[in-house]
């Protein structure tokens, strides 16, 4: 085997079987940028000979996905190329060549027995206690096949030795060598089989694939003897927990489809450079990498074996980085797209909006949540409240909250509108805020912008509301205790 000298050549082949999940998506991308690493190719194939367990719409949905997070591909089912076609239910004539090429060898029969027969072999090994190895009931006088039997792989019988770029050398012994089927009888072959011939007649030099094939390398090895091929290199990507790291990711802890995450707002470049660091790191403290930084600094020595951790707010944290990176004008244009829902705003508005939103979120689907809840109904309309909520501490005392509502009008009164800015807002009333308490003032001033008990502080709402909504919004509020006393 000599896969090091030739360019490089990798492939993720996903069954068309429903949604891509982030485990999914993290295969394709270590694939992607190993081959991107090496100026290799990347390719896409469809491995789509399970019938039953196709979803339809799956190909489109694993097409549109990869785009999504910028996985490119030079050859692949909507591209085409050399090696094509790129779905395994359209390359059924290869498979039977090589599985005629091992029957003419004398390493593949025509599985001769009834489904009956099979139950009784393996009632027997149950009774004796062993584990069913079908290859223990090799006939000896196979029928011709003719592809209405399935077609079984006569494996050689022989403990495996191989290495892992990841798990380093690994060995299984005889006991997990079996005849397996490589051609069904509905004239499909499994996976077992077509995936070998795929990697072969496509030139794959290196294969990145999830932990759970791991413990069938031992059947594929028996495939590559017996057709006298090289093996391509393995690398056994690490499973992926949950964000406890005990069990491997669950649907609950975000094993949901990729492209829920770019509803939710996630943006690509953030969940590639989160997927990226699941289960490899480069050895240094960096965590935020460009596409180009990841490719550049892409080693597959440096995959950890041990599983990795998906955690959803190390992924919010990552969008968070990458949203701050973002030109102001796209910035705005999402958070606009967002408020158009509830109602247009002024671009002056949208200015003033976007920064304390962006305080606020990790995704742009954040901003239509706290829409929902009317985290942020101050900047839509006036706000509805109870009057109590004006009173500081919930004492009820109209004479010195109308005072003071009264004097931060007038303090406010003083500050140019042309220049109404949440510092020299803040300077206008600051002084009279000590003096008289900061909450006692600065409390019924927020309530009266906002109409909530939480939100940003009078100045920075203020200045969003600009000088005349401001003072409007005051003497409403100074109306509603004037009014309850
Ligand atoms: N078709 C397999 C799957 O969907 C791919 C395994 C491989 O990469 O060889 O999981």
């Amino acid at each position: 085997m000599n896969s090091e000298s030739k360019p490089v050549v990798t492939r993720f082949a996903p069954s068309p079987t429903g949604f891509m999940h982030v485990g999914s998506v993290r295969t394709a991308l270590f694939a992607w940028l190993f081959a991107k690493k090496n100026n290799g190719t990347f390719i896409l194939r469809i491995e789509d000979t399970d019938k039953e367990r196709e979803v339809e719409g799956s190909i489109e949905h694993i097409i549109k996905s990869l785009k999504w997070l910028g996985i490119t591909w030079q050859e692949g089912p909507d591209i085409g190329g050399p090696h094509g076609p790129y779905i395994q239910s359209q390359r059924l004539e290869s498979y039977k060549k090589y599985a005629q090429i091992l029957v003419d060898k004398g390493l593949a029969y025509a599985d001769p027995y009834t489904k009956e027969q099979l139950d009784e072999f393996r009632k027997k090994s149950e009774e004796s206690k062993k584990p069913f190895l079908y290859r223990e009931y090799r006939p000896e006088n196979p029928p011709a096949w003719d592809g209405t039997q399935p077609l079984r792989i006569k494996a050689e019988v022989k403990s495996h030795a191989w290495t892992d770029l990841v798990r380093g050398e690994l060995t299984a012994g005889e006991e997990a060598i079996d005849d397996f089927i490589l051609i069904k009888s509905d004239g499909y072959p499994t996976y077992n089989f077509a995936h070998i011939i795929d990697d072969l007649e496509m030139g794959v030099t290196h294969i990145l694939r999830a932990d759970e094939f791991i413990s069938s390398t031992p059947k594929f090895l028996s495939v590559y003897d017996a057709l006298g091929i090289d093996r391509p290199a393995f690398a056994t990507l690490p499973p992926i927990m949950g964000p406890d790291g005990k069990k491997k990711l669950g649907k609950r802890d975000g094993a949901k489809d990729v492209l829920d995450y770019k509803n939710e707002g996630v943006l690509p470049e953030a969940m590639m450079n989160f997927l990226a660091l699941i289960g490899w790191n480069p050895g240094t403290e960096q965590e935020v990498f460009s596409q180009e930084d990841l490719i550049k600094t892409f080693d597959i020595s440096k995959i950890q074996v041990s599983g990795g951790k998906f955690n959803e707010e190390k992924l919010k944290w990552f969008n968070k980085e990458y949203i701050t990176m973002l030109p102001k004008e796209t910035v705005i244009a999402e958070v606009k797209k967002r408020l158009d829902a509830k109602k247009e705003l002024s671009q002056d508005m949208l200015e003033k909006i976007t920064p304390i939103i962006l305080e606020r979120i990790h995704t742009f689907g954040e901003i239509s949540a706290m829409i929902e809840t009317g985290e942020i109904d101050y900047v839509f309309a006036a706000p509805e409240y109870k009057t109590e909520m004006l009173y500081w501490k919930g004492t009820v005392d109209t004479d010195a909250t109308s005072r003071r509502l009264q004097k931060v009008i007038e303090l406010i009164e003083t500050v140019d509108e042309n220049n109404f800015k949440k510092d020299i807002i803040k300077d206008a009333l600051w002084n009279y805020a000590t003096e008289e308490g900061k909450g006692e003032v600065l409390w019924p001033t927020r309530v009266s912008l906002s109409g909530k008990d939480k939100s940003p502080d009078p100045f920075v709402l203020a200045e969003l509301l600009g000088k005349e909504e401001t003072i409007i919004r005051l003497k409403r509020a100074l109306e509603k205790v004037a009014h309850v006393s």
